[in-house]
């Protein structure tokens, strides 16, 4: 799974590092980033209650076109 975080509507509340930081820091800027390439499937679930927990939904998943071919 690959997660993005849109900067335009982040509000830097930290929520989503705070959930799950393996996945979400807040950078220099005061605003969430995902710094991981593809997360861990140890942390897809608090990595979704952090998506979910976003209070203004900034945080999206990223579909992979290479491999969510089978599930087409
Ligand atoms: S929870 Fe949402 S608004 Fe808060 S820092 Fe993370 S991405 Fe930004």
């Amino acid at each position: 799974m690959k997660l993005e975080v849109n900067q335009d509507v982040c509000v830097g509340c930290g929520a989503c590092q705070a959930i799950c930081p393996e996945v979400f820091e807040i950078n220099d800027d005061g605003y969430a980033e995902v710094y991981v390439e593809n997360v861990d499937e140890d942390y897809e679930e608090s990595a979704i209650d952090a998506k979910e927990g976003c209070p203004v939904n900034a945080i999206s998943e990223v579909k992979d076109t290479d491999e969510d071919d089978e599930e087409e």
